[in-house]
């Protein structure tokens, strides 16, 4: 094991030039002479090994340095042990650097490096994405080089980042930005895309807006004819139109409630594990009679229906889905409509299908007749004591099913209503080859 330079080490290796010199030259009466020329000696000795050792530093491509004796090798192997040293290290920071650079790519949001003055140094794909970047060709730009937005600018000069700034960029996306100061004059810039909050966010007041429309128009009908009965104003069959019209009215309110309840209970809740039988043709078989009676014998109503068809599921968002469909088809078509109601096996699984030759929809409303409180027409639905909710629910009830509703109508000629719950969800499939039955 080499041990570092010492003043022993050096002594030592003065007397090995000096005491030979001594003694030849005692030994032949030129002591001075000699101690002269090993002094020499050893400055050329000590010569070669500087050049050596300059060699090595400045031409030399290999890692160890050259051997060395004396007191020239625990110089070489320090500077060997000082490489490997360094070596280790550089290999320890890069892997570092790796590691917290996958870690950033890995983050769901942007990330961004810069200096304080906002020079750009380092983001990860994700920002680079974002925020429009090309990189390593934006590498050193200025950010406002790069991100032209006034706001974003008075953001970054006023240094004051406590709150984060959302902004509308120019790909439509809505960005939010973070800025916090990090080392010594640098900042990390973290950017998120917070769009589909945005929009989660307008729906959810979109959709209070319109719950306290719905609610007020049958409210402001109740508060004027309780003032007038306030007032004694009405009497005889006034009174009587009042009564009933208050009643109507209350009742579309508590639908409306109703309607509201179920929609979230269904979007609230949890993934079904779908294993409760549902018995469909039942269900079916009383909807047939509620259907009858809603329609009061002005329609034609057909139910065709495969008996042995059951599927798993979750018997309350299977009722509201097919009652809504088969009352639709009541409340939306004139007197006379022929509606036909089928439940049957088809090769994709079980189908539920609701038709009826009605005065159809036309195209542009069908995309958006599964938004909730979407209707065709809307002064007409009310009469009828429609909310724009009820397909809203079944499109959330089959999404739960791992089904889906289509519609197809066609002005003039009627309209389809159609799902179909997936094979894995028929109970018992040899049982439900049984023939339909009207
Ligand atoms: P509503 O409570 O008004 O029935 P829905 O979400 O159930 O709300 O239906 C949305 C709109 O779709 C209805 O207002 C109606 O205009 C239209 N619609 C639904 N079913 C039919 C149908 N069978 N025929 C014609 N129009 C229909």
């Amino acid at each position: 094991m080499l041990e570092r330079l010492s003043w022993k080490k050096l002594a030592v290796e003065l007397l090995f030039f000096c005491v030979p010199a001594l003694l030849l030259g005692l030994l032949i009466d030129h002591v001075l002479l000699l101690l002269l020329l090993s002094t020499f000696a050893a400055l050329g000795w000590h010569f070669y090994n500087l050049l050596k050792l300059s060699k090595w530093l400045w031409l030399d491509r290999s890692i160890t340095p050259p051997p060395g004796n004396g007191t020239w090798e625990p110089l070489f192997y320090g500077l060997y042990q000082m490489q490997q040293r360094n070596r280790r290290r550089r290999r320890e920071l890069t892997l570092l650097i790796k590691r917290f650079r996958s870690g950033a790519e890995s983050l769901p949001d942007g990330v961004v490096l810069m200096t304080d003055e906002g020079q750009l140094f380092w983001c990860n794909r994700l920002a680079q994405h974002l925020l429009s970047f090309r990189w390593p060709e934006d590498n050193g730009q200025h950010i406002l080089n790069l991100l032209r937005y006034p706001e974003f600018s008075h953001y970054l000069k006023s240094q004051n980042f406590e709150r984060p700034l959302t902004l509308q960029l120019n790909s439509d996306r809505y960005i939010e930005f973070r800025i916090m100061p990090y080392s010594i004059g640098q900042l990390l810039m973290v950017v998120r895309d917070v769009t589909v909050m945005r929009q989660m966010d307008g729906s959810r007041s979109n959709f209070f807006a319109n719950v306290s429309h719905e609610l007020r128009t049958p409210l402001t009908v109740l508060q004027g004819y309780l003032e007038m009965l306030n007032d004694d104003t009405l009497v005889g069959p006034m009174r009587t139109k009042a009564l009933s019209t208050m009643q109507e009215q209350s009742r579309r309110m508590e639908s409306l409630v109703q309607q509201l309840l179920t929609l979230s209970r269904i979007e609230a809740a949890p993934t079904l594990d779908l294993t409760e039988q549902v018995d469909i043709p039942a269900m079916l078989r009383m909807l047939q009679q509620e259907a009858i009676t809603l329609s009061g014998g002005c329609h034609r109503i057909v139910f065709r229906i495969n008996e042995s068809l059951k599927v798993y599921g979750n018997e309350e968002q299977l009722r509201s889905a097919v009652s809504n469909l088969v009352y639709n088809s009541v409340k939306h078509t004139p007197e006379g409509t022929t509606i036909e109601v089928c439940w049957q096996r088809t090769a994709g699984g079980a189908q539920f299908q609701v038709s009826d030759n009605g005065p159809g929809i036309s195209s542009e409303h069908l995309i958006h007749l599964t938004e909730r409180f979407y209707r065709v027409d809307k002064a007409r639905s009310r009469n009828t004591g429609g909310s724009g909710l009820g397909l809203a629910i079944v499109k959330h009830a089959l999404s739960h099913h791992d089904a889906r509703l289509d519609i197809f109508s066609d002005i003039g000629l009627g309209s389809r209503f159609v799902f179909t719950i997936p094979n894995r969800l028929i109970v018992d499939m040899k049982l439900t080859e049984n023939p339909i039955t009207d």
